[in-house]
């Protein structure tokens, strides 16, 4: 038996969707979690505070959450909410601040486990209810189950995968993008793309998984063309932030592939932004997989409005240059730290040793 979808979050979306949201019904106490900047620079947090004074919801703000979060601040955060007696977690941002969030409510309500313990250890008690509001239109994180984490423990990023972890609603306001720079809007469209292109081309893809892939690369697709161009607009907005919904939704069924996994090292030990280091590894992940679902892959260039690889290559290159050089010793570190992560045979196709050495290759200096 397979399970074709399942989805438990709530999405509302449009302009002043946040003063609308009925949060009352998530208690009387709420800790708001976000980074140390954006929150405030796009008028969320404004919105948030104005809606839960509204109502009477007594509320604390955590703003340390620091890009590709640690799980030790996300440890802190937890223990927070818990002093101050939460009842439910708001978070904003892009995915960092949304998966700190996750993790934080994780950590909230079950007070025996530990920074070290996080990912062995049992969720005894469900995590507080989340409410997601993404002010990038990227990881799709307000509606997956994943909290994605920086583990000094492994020198890596490592997720914490639990259905328990999907938040309760996810409110998407494309307003709140308008502050992103531009280098931000398109490295973060190429994660979206990414999930979309990945989760078609995963063994774990499913008919209704499929339906919502192939709009999103639509969505996320021409929308890099629009960005490269210079068309960014109120419109394009909206739906480079639906497009990375339905990818989150996508990456809900299928998860991600060998591209996730190879980026991971090139974000942790050289700060290349999640986006950035999907998109050294995108173009090759599409053109392996082309040797085993060449329809598919002729799809994906069709639904990008691109003929072949090199023109879909020119597109994600031309959104987010990939001229990162890096010695040859580091390099060969990463090449074995990534191909130990645990998407890499998630999908149709299975890299060999050679492609593994041949796409990192080209980032030695
Ligand atoms: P991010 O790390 O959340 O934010 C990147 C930068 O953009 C930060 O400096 C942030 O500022 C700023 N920013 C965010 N929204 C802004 C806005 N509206 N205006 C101006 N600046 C803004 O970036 P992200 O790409 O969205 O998230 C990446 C993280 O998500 C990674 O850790 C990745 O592994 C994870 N991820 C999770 C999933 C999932 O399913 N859970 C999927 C893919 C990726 P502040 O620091 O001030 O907020
Ligand atoms: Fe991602």
């Amino acid at each position: 038996m397979k399970n074709l979808f399942f989805n438990p979050v709530k999405v509302f979306e449009g302009r002043g969707c946040v003063r609308e949201y009925p949060w009352k019904q998530h208690g009387k106490r709420c800790l708001i979690i976000c980074g140390g900047h954006s929150a405030r620079l796009c008028g969320a947090l404004d919105d948030v505070r104005t809606a839960l004074a509204d109502l009477s919801v007594a509320f604390s703000v955590f703003d340390k959450v620091e890009q590709n979060p640690t799980v030790e601040t996300c440890f802190s955060a937890g223990c927070e909410a818990r002093e101050l007696g939460a009842d439910f977690i708001i978070g904003i941002g892009g995915g960092s601040p949304l998966d700190a969030a996750k993790a934080a409510a994780y950590f909230a309500s079950n007070p025996h486990l530990t920074v070290e313990t996080l990912y062995d250890g049992e969720c005894k008690k469900a995590p507080l209810p989340v409410i997601a509001i993404p002010t990038t239109a990227g990881t799709g994180s307000e509606v997956t189950q994943y909290s994605v984490l920086t583990c000094r423990q492994i020198e890596n990023k490592k997720t914490l995968k639990d259905t328990s972890l999907f938040p309760v609603a996810a409110l998407l306001d494309a307003e709140y993008t308008v502050t992103l720079p531009q280098s931000v809007t398109n490295a973060t469209a190429v994660d979206a793309l990414c999930h979309a292109v990945e989760g078609y081309l995963s063994k774990g893809a499913t008919p209704v998984s499929d339906a919502l892939a192939e709009k999103a690369i639509y969505l996320m697709g021409r929308g890099l063309s629009a960005l490269c161009e210079g068309r960014l607009d109120g419109l394009l907005r909206e739906k480079l932030l639906c497009g990375s919904m339905l990818a989150g939704q996508v990456i809900s069924v299928t998860g991600t592939c060998f591209v996730h996994s190879f980026g991971y090292p090139f974000t942790y030990f050289e700060g290349l932004s999640h986006g950035q280091a999907n998109a050294c590894f995108l173009p090759d992940f599409v053109r392996l997989s082309a040797s085993v679902a060449e329809s598919r892959v002729n799809r994906i260039y069709r639904l990008c409005g691109v003929r072949n690889n090199e023109e879909f290559r020119a597109l994600i290159e031309r959104a987010v240059p990939c001229n990162h050089r890096f010695d040859r010793d580091s390099v060969m570190k990463y090449s074995r730290i990534g191909a130990g992560g645990g998407s890499v045979n998630k999908g149709l196709y299975e890299p060999t040793p050679d492609d593994v050495y041949n796409m990192y290759k080209k980032y030695i200096i």
